[in-house]
């Protein structure tokens, strides 16, 4: 039970050894086997639980192996995976974390959130973004610039789900979601990460989730 034992690719598993990570936390040792067979999943986790590398890990490993075909439009950008998170800090936390897992492995991860000047986020956008970390509000309003396009998103991840719907956030995460329901749509594996589950939670994951396993640990 350890990461070594994980096949997540060869630089993926130095980037984890190179974090000082060995065993994997309970979170992670549930989630990260199913996400890898490519289910959907509704995870319960706190904040401390590892939650963060349970997402990022299946996310960048897949990205790394796949042949994913990724359109470079001249003003648009593709991303092959979308991380929504509720707050600025928590989306520049999960970036700083992101970015140290796939050093050197070619995935490219970009952050952007609200309560900050959009321009600096639009000039890193169009270097190109294979990860993009990312408030709702924010995204919503790259989306209506047409900076971002959701078309080629692979991965989805929902961090602090009921938190997002505490906020408010609700309208803008199924504009977003609707997006990438827009046909020619490929496969997408959805990740959603809540503390509790009331009902709206729950409404979100039948909305959203395809055939998924729910982990309570
Ligand atoms: P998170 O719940 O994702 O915010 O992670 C909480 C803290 O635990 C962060 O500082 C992580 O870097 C650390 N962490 C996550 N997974 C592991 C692990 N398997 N081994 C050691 N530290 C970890």
């Amino acid at each position: 039970n350890t990461f070594a034992e994980i096949d997540l690719g060869e630089a993926l598993n130095l980037n984890i050894r190179r974090c000082k990570y060995v065993k994997p936390t309970p979170v992670q040792r549930h989630a990260i086997p199913i996400s890898l067979a490519g289910r959907d999943l509704m995870v319960s986790a706190q904040t401390g639980s590892g939650k963060t590398a349970a997402f990022c890990f299946p996310i960048i490993s897949g990205i790394m192996r796949g042949k994913f075909a990724q359109p470079r439009g001249y003003r648009t950008v593709y991303p092959l995976a979308l991380i929504l998170s509720p707050t600025r800090e928590l989306s520049m936390q999960i970036h700083e974390e992101a970015k140290k897992f796939s050093y050197q492995t070619g995935v490219k991860v970009v952050v952007a959130y609200g309560g900050a000047p959009i321009s600096q986020q639009l000039r890193e956008l169009e270097r190109g973004v294979d990860i993009l970390v990312a408030t709702p509000g924010r995204l919503v309003d790259l989306l209506e610039r047409a900076k971002v396009s959701l078309g080629m998103i692979r991965y989805l991840a929902l961090d602090e789900a009921d938190r997002m719907l505490d906020m408010g956030f609700e309208p803008q995460i199924r504009k977003i979601v609707e997006q990438m329901d827009m046909p020619p749509r490929g496969v997408r594996q959805t990740l959603l990460f809540s503390a509790t589950f009331p009902k709206e939670i729950q409404r979100l994951a039948s909305d959203f989730l395809s055939n998924y396993i729910f982990l309570a640990i």
